[in-house]
């Protein structure tokens, strides 16, 4: 390809709006641009990864047998009732009319009209296993769109969907997915590791994440120094602490904590460490008939943070975990938020682990602009649950009892689930066993962040010149560079023949023939990222000579311009 007849839309300049170095970088070289919020257009570099990216997922996914199909992007609304997802999957679905008034969504995922497929093709239990799978554009309406195609509103999902007589073919099928996306994400050159995660509001029993390691991610995962264990931090137990909680001091008093709305400030007025105040919070329970809900106090030790998804599974606490307004709390307590405590507070109180061994600890005193001192469980505190609500912390034990838990930020590029018959029974797919009875089909889902995914590589393999595409996805292989193309002739002829040679042995080039400064070019074809970079110029050709360097490393070196082409193509077979 040549630059002059190319839409190279490379910026020399930051964009503003770009927060991370995969959103600069990919708009500055040119491979996405937004249309609205969270709503991009592909530009040709950018295009070009993303079909070699679909390209490894693909053949990864023909390679364990699973049959490639295409579904539609509109689904009938109906599906969505039949699942009993079209109330619970909230304003990320994005609804909408047709001109009759019949109602449908975007797909944010497939489930139900996959399990439609399901019901209506399989016929007999010999036709399982079965494992399909699309790429395809999702629609979910994010409520912050943001770090460009990282977190966008549409973006390009592969989602395959595996159907089964029972559990144990769907855990073989599981463990040929995990293992091709293992594949997958080694062929894209990126570091990233499986770790145990949360089903979520897709339902099932069992999943897995796999987390590209890289400060821009937006998950938190924590894995054993001592074992294999690696888990979302969602997901991660925190062991209960050993120690023993101090025995009471004196009774409990009122001390004045005016303007105090967290636990830091109340640690501050009352001249205490913050991890002596309690942290208390008030969340709903799940709504009642007449659509009220009960409220339920949450206590943590003041420096430890609530973990939203532990508590959104506790039986009764609303989950996703919603938390009460100022107004219900007021109404419920009498207090503000900032001054919240389990003393005489009229709902259950659930307490975190941790939280449970404190003694002589100060809490919030349902009077506003007052906290308790010297208050301790038991005495001061009759009727309370103990259970795991925090988030692990650095340092914590190996749940697994092996080692220490660390933790790292990932990017959540795929995730496969064991669904069981969570779909299959609300929508009556079955099929005959061998004893002529119905039985629901179990199910497997399975999805990789196509487009994040590139988001991710950029993330971990970049420099301050711009992106290094690894070889197996780089746009282009190979950048010529020719300085002062059109006034030199030996740069045309020898430019012009290295191109052609190149071409003709199915070399993907990009051809830089532009009337431009050589630093200008140079600059360009870097933010690229193309791995392998030639550079023809007068100088150098009077020594019969070519310049070549290798983007990641930055080594250059000198090419005969006459063996030029064997040479490049040597360097790219090295470099595979
Ligand atoms: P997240 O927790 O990041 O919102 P998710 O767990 O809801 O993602 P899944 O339903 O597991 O997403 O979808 C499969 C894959 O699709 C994810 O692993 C992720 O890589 C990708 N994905 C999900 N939401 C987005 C988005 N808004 N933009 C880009 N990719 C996304
Ligand atoms: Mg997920």
């Amino acid at each position: 390809m040549r630059t002059s007849k190319y839409l190279l839309s490379t910026l020399k300049e930051n964009p503003v709006e770009a927060a991370i170095a995969s959103h600069r970088l990919m708009l500055r070289a040119g491979l996405i641009r937004q249309i609205a919020s969270g709503i991009y257009t592909w530009l040709p570099t950018g295009k070009r990864v993303l079909a070699k990216v679909e390209a490894i997922v693909r053949e990864e996914m023909d390679g364990i047998g699973s049959l490639e199909i295409a579904m539609p992007m509109v689904q009938p609304a109906e599906l969505w009732q039949e699942s009993g997802r079209y109330s619970k999957y909230g304003p990320e679905l994005c609804r909408l009319k047709d001109r009759k008034k019949n109602e449908f969504v975007l797909g944010p995922t497939h489930e139900e009209v996959v399990t439609d497929i399901a019901r209506r093709e399989i016929k007999s239990s010999r036709q399982l296993p079965l494992c399909v799978y699309q790429i395809q554009n999702k629609f979910r309406d994010e409520i912050r769109p943001r770090f460009g195609i990282m977190r966008s509103r549409e973006f390009v999902m592969k989602d395959a969907y595996s159907f089964h007589l029972d559990q144990q073919s769907l855990e073989q099928t599981y463990q040929d997915m995990y293992d091709a996306y293992s594949r997958i994400f080694t062929r894209l050159g990126l570091v990233f590791r499986p770790v145990a995660a949360d089903n979520g509001a897709i339902g099932g029993n069992k999943s897995h994440e796999f987390q590209a390691l890289a400060d821009a991610g937006e998950d938190i995962i924590a894995w054993s120094d001592g074992s294999d264990y690696a888990a979302n931090i969602e997901m991660a137990e925190a062991l209960p602490p050993t120690g023993e909680r101090p025995a009471p001091g004196a009774a409990y008093s009122k001390a004045a904590t005016p303007g105090c709305h967290s636990v830091d400030e109340a640690a501050q007025k009352l001249e205490m460490p913050s991890e002596q105040v309690l942290k208390s919070l008030v969340v709903r329970g799940e709504a009642t008939e007449d659509d009220r809900y009960p409220l339920i106090m949450l206590c943590l030790r003041g420096n430890q943070e609530l973990n939203e998804v532990k508590a959104g599974k506790i039986p009764g606490v609303s989950n996703p975990v919603e938390f009460a307004t100022e107004e219900e709390i007021i109404d419920f307590t009498g207090a503000t938020p900032g001054s919240l405590g389990p003393v005489n507070f009229p709902g259950r109180i659930l307490v975190d682990h941790n939280a449970a061994l404190m003694g002589n600890f100060a809490c919030g005193a349902n009077e506003t602009g007052y906290h308790f001192i010297n208050v301790n469980w038991d005495r001061d505190v009759p009727k309370y649950e103990v259970l795991d609500l925090r988030n692990v912390e650095d340092g914590d034990p190996s749940p697994d009892g092996k080692g220490t838990l660390h933790l790292r930020k990932g990017i959540e590029v795929g995730q496969v689930f064991m669904l069981g018959t969570k779909y299959s029974e609300s929508m009556q797919a079955v099929v005959m066993d061998e004893k002529g009875q119905d039985r629901p089909l179990v199910m497997g889902c399975y999805g990789i962040g196509v487009t994040r995914a590139i988001a991710a590589v950029i993330e971990q393999n970049h420099d301050e010149r711009g992106i290094i595409w690894p070889e197996a996805i780089a746009p282009f292989k190979v950048a010529i560079i020719a300085i002062k193309y059109h006034s030199s002739q030996a740069v045309r002829e020898t430019a012009d023949k290295l191109y052609e040679e190149l071409q003709q042995r199915g070399v993907e080039v990009l051809f830089d023939d532009r009337d431009e400064r050589p630093g200008v070019m140079f600059a360009d074809m870097e933010l690229i990222g193309i791995p392998h970079l030639v550079t023809i110029g007068d100088k150098s050709l009077k020594d019969g000579h070519i310049e070549y360097k290798l983007r990641r490393s930055g080594v250059k070196e000198e090419l005969d311009a006459g063996r030029a082409a064997d040479e490049i193509i040597a360097k790219l077979s090295s470099a595979q």
